[in-house]
């Protein structure tokens, strides 16, 4: 007989969060913290979404999305999760740019970038600081015309170099490119200028297993292997959602789940106005990913001046299509060192990650795939020879992602990485006006991606839903 993944489940619950992304999983947190009764729904078998590890032969254990995140991730973690989380999150000290135009090490902070930028690349300190300040004044509410590229051309015109030492991390970052609308490079940028670049001491396996047993600490029934099929939605409100066959009554949906399959696969484009069915519609995705993963035999080391992050390539200058092609030209690995798990057996791993386009993998057949995976790994190896002298001799497993597998895993079409495009933004805000007791929290409009945009937003979200539930303006259960 098959597993019951929903054994005694409530026939009611006042919010159901469908995902356990950290956006997912920060509202499902929040909202029970404030005495709702929270069911948090989860298809993979394990919390945390693209915020994932996995385990090979050898003690290794690779982390898929913990590359760096900005020194806010300290105080949302303290707040919405706990202490103990909070505490673990550490600096990452060697930034690396390898590439034609310019090789350096910096901390990756405004202090740093200024040095960087006055000494190494000849700028005034004026223009340095207005170019800082304008970055860090940008909000949500500033006009949206201004691309990124014009915004750099405001502060250094015709500097290439200066863009690629702006502009490369944030790519890799979020997914920006040049014609995305600036603010979404200023605030992400702001972000990790105001301190560097942090990570999580302990790994992402630790930070998910504490942050499951505070959901339960809360009191959130959490539920993996359970896909929602359907919301369903009744004279304008939510009533419910069918999850694994079984319909579950609930005041509140939240869905962590991608904003366009949510609208028009999980509700139903008939719940919606034409209008918001066409915005819908018109989202564009953002890009997708491949990486590598390459663990070192347990006695071999990597020197820790390699740095934390190297963004590595060989393109002459920085083009956003030439960091999207499967001709791939830039790389950026990062180094794992025995203190990323210090609770852990000493391994050296290296993870090689690339952004990448869906449609240069989806229609692949079986040997193709496999064939260009193995490229991939090989190309990426050849790459980081340059750094770490006979990797191969010492390599102890390799293997690789593509944007097909990141859909598989998360469910979200394209193997979409880090969301959707700035217009997914507007969209996921609107929800809660069309239907009553909708809410979305997740990856979208760059802003609201990565660990830190996700967790934010999933406290925004829960304070606009505790708002409604205090109110009693939803379907009552019961
Ligand atoms: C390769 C890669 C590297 C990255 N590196 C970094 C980095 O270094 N720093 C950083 O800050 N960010 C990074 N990111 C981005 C970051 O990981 C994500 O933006 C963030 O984790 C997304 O969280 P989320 O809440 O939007 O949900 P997601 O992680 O997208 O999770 C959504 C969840 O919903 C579940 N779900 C979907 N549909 C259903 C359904 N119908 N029923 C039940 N469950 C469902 C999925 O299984 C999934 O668990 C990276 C991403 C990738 C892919």
């Amino acid at each position: 007989m098959p597993m019951d993944f929903l054994k005694g489940v409530s026939g009611e619950y006042d919010v159901t969060v469908i995902g356990s992304g950290l956006a997912g999983m920060t509202v499902a947190n929040a909202l029970a913290r404030s005495g709702h009764r929270v069911l948090l729904l989860e298809q993979h078998y394990k919390l945390g979404g693209m915020a994932t590890w996995f385990k090979r032969k050898g003690g290794h254990i690779f982390d898929v999305s913990l590359h760096g995140f900005p020194v806010g991730m300290i105080k949302s973690c303290r707040r919405y999760w706990t202490r103990e989380i909070a505490d673990s999150i550490v600096q990452l000290k060697h930034v690396r740019f390898d590439n034609p135009m310019f090789s350096l090490t910096t901390r990756y902070h405004r202090e740093d970038f200024t040095r960087l930028l006055t000494e190494k690349f000849g700028v005034s300190q004026s223009q340095v600081d207005a170019f800082f300040d304008a970055a860090r004044g940008m909000n949500f509410y500033d006009d949206q015309q201004l691309t990124v590229g014009e915004f750099f051309d405001q502060y250094f015109p015709g500097r290439g170099d200066i863009v690629r030492l702006l502009m490369e991390p944030i790519t890799y970052a979020n997914g920006s490119t040049l014609e995305d609308p600036a603010i979404t490079y200023g605030i992400v940028f702001s972000n990790f200028m105001s301190k560097g670049v942090y990570t999580f001491e302990g790994g992402t396996d630790r930070l998910i297993q504490l942050m499951q047993k505070d959901l339960i600490k809360s009191g959130v029934d959490v539920r993996l292997r359970v896909d929602v099929e359907k919301i369903h939605v009744e004279k304008g409100r939510v009533t419910g959602v069918t999850a694994n066959g079984q319909f579950i009554n609930t005041r509140v949906v939240v869905s962590n789940a991608n904003i366009k399959n949510t609208i028009l696969n999980l509700v139903g484009r008939d719940n919606f106005s034409s209008e918001f069915v066409d915005e819908t519609e018109k989202i564009r995705l953002n890009n997708s990913s491949t990486q590598v993963y390459m663990a070192l035999k347990p006695d071999e080391q990597i020197d820790e001046e390699t740095g934390d992050l190297l963004f590595s390539s060989t393109a002459p200058a920085f083009q956003t299509d030439l960091l999207l092609s499967r001709d791939i030209t830039s790389r950026t690995f990062s180094f794992y060192y025995p203190r990323t798990r210090p609770q852990g057996r000493p391994r050296s791993l290296v993870v090689s990650s690339t952004n990448a386009r869906y449609e240069d993998w989806a229609e692949l057949s079986d040997e193709a795939y496999e064939a260009s995976k193995q490229d991939l790994i090989e190309t990426t190896l050849e790459s980081l020879d340059r750094y770490v002298p006979g990797i191969r001799k010492k390599l102890d497993h390799a293997e690789a992602a593509t944007p097909r597998t990141f859909q598989y895993y998360t469910r979200h079409a394209l193997g979409a990485s880090f969301g959707t495009k700035f217009e997914g933004l507007a969209v996921s805000r609107g929800l809660s006006s069309q239907v009553n007791g909708l809410f979305h929290a997740g990856s979208v409009g760059i802003i609201m991606s990565g660990w830190l945009g996700a967790i934010n937003y999933g406290v925004i979200v829960a304070n606009e839903v505790d708002a409604l539930l205090l109110s009693k303006n939803t379907a009552q259960v019961g």
